[in-house]
């Protein structure tokens, strides 16, 4: 059984697919693990930490590919390595589907079985593999940090001989991962926090990391949870609500960072241009979403916007990314972790049992042909 792990090829992307400990571990169930030179270089894992741990180093993603029986990437196959994978390869990466059924078929054709680990179900036995936490939790962290460095002012408070800096003021819009993530690491720089979200299990979480809940409780709040544990798309009633009580709110902000996410949905849109017009000149504000459509009027996607108030707006791409070694090492486990159970231990070999939970969630094609229900192609 071979695994090959390519270099990421898009641009902003750091991250690697396996670590030194998780090649290890491959080699530990029977595998043989090939990495193509330089692939961990920008998460700080050079080719000769590889070869310690066992790997075999390729030069190019055609000798890197060749024979591999399981491909494991952060971003989906380029247009370029999808024909060097040979068909029947197992390729299991963050495949970012929703909205392109071309590529979602281009797999099929190309007789892989694709595996979007983003699909991964949040129950118990899949949270080791769950890499929209491990990623949002690093994105959260990193959204303070951000915006911290774009601030132009402390954030904790100070008493100095030269006199008395007022803490910072930070709202967090949408206490998920990221969001209760972004509320810990703003308390921890000395900020003074609340947070808002639209389902009420949050209350409970915001209270509990120290930070002020703020929001509409009114009977949508109270079943805007769906079963999966994700928030519903909110009427566009509740949303003008949420808009008015949060709008005075905002205007008192230092700094803002926005999480809010809907799966498969757009972002909503949470703050508006006026909004942002309320706000102290150096204030700054952070859109997570922005790569799925935005949270804040304004941001745009790779750039920090000063706007004519002189308020930042922070749209990163990939924020995991921007801490790109810590992030391959928990994406590296959660892959390890799911590419496991797709193994027989006995054997070692692959035994990829298509009935699991696991498997049916995550898997998109097999056999030249579309499997997951979300995509099949309407009759
Ligand atoms: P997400 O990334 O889909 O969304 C981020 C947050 O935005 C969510 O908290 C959501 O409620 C919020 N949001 C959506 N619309 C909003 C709006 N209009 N205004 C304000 N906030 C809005 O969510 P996530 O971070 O993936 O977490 C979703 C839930 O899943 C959380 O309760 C989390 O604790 C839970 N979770 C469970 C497991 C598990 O059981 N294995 C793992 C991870 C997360």
């Amino acid at each position: 059984m071979l695994i090959a792990v390519p270099a990421e090829t898009e641009q902003n992307e750091g991250r690697v697919a396996a670590t030194p400990e998780t090649v290890k571990k491959f080699l530990g169930l029977g595998a043989e693990v090939v990495v193509q030179s330089g692939a961990g270089l920008r998460s700080g894992v050079t080719d000769a930490d590889y070869t310690e741990a066992g790997a075999r180093i390729a030069a190019t993603p055609g000798e890197t590919l060749s024979g591999a029986d399981v491909v494991l990437k952060v971003r989906r196959p380029s247009a370029s390595e999808l024909p060097l994978i040979k068909r029947g390869a197992l390729v299991i990466a963050v495949l970012d589907p929703y909205g392109d059924e071309a590529a979602v078929k281009s797999w099929a054709d190309a007789g892989i079985s694709a595996f979007s680990m983003e699909f991964m179900p949040r129950i118990t036995r899949a949270q080791v593999m769950d890499v929209l936490s491990s990623q949002a939790n690093l994105a959260g962290y990193r959204a303070v940090i951000d915006a911290a460095a774009e601030y132009g002012r402390a954030l904790p408070m100070m008493m100095t001989a030269a006199g008395t800096v007022p803490a910072a003021r930070a709202f967090i819009m949408g206490a998920g991962v990221a969001g209760l993530q972004a509320i810990a690491t703003a308390r921890r720089l000395g900020a003074v926090v609340s947070a808002t979200d639209v389902r009420p299990a949050a209350k409970e979480q915001v209270a509990s990391l120290g930070a002020k809940f703020i929001a509409v409780e009114d009977e949508e709040f109270k079943a805007a949870e769906t079963a999966g544990g994700y928030a519903k798309q909110m009427s566009a009633e509740y949303q003008a609500k949420q808009a008015e009580l949060t709008a005075s709110h905002i205007s008192k902000q230092d700094i803002v960072i926005t999480t809010a996410l809907i799966p498969g949905r757009p972002a909503p849109k949470l703050i508006t241009a006026a909004m942002v017009a309320s706000m102290r000149p150096g204030s700054v504000i952070v859109d997570l979403a922005v790569e799925r459509g935005g949270n804040v009027e304004g941001a745009v996607p790779g750039e920090v916007v000063v706007t004519a108030n002189g308020v930042k707006i922070v749209g990163h791409l990939n924020v995991p990314g921007r801490l790109a070694a810590t992030a391959s090492s928990l994406y590296a486990k959660n892959l390890y972790a799911f590419a496991e159970t797709l193994i027989d231990k006995a054997s070692k070999a692959l035994a990829v049992n298509w009935d699991d939970e696991l498997v049916k969630a995550t898997a998109l094609t097999r056999d030249g042909a579309i499997v997951h229900p979300a995509f099949l192609p309407k009759a």
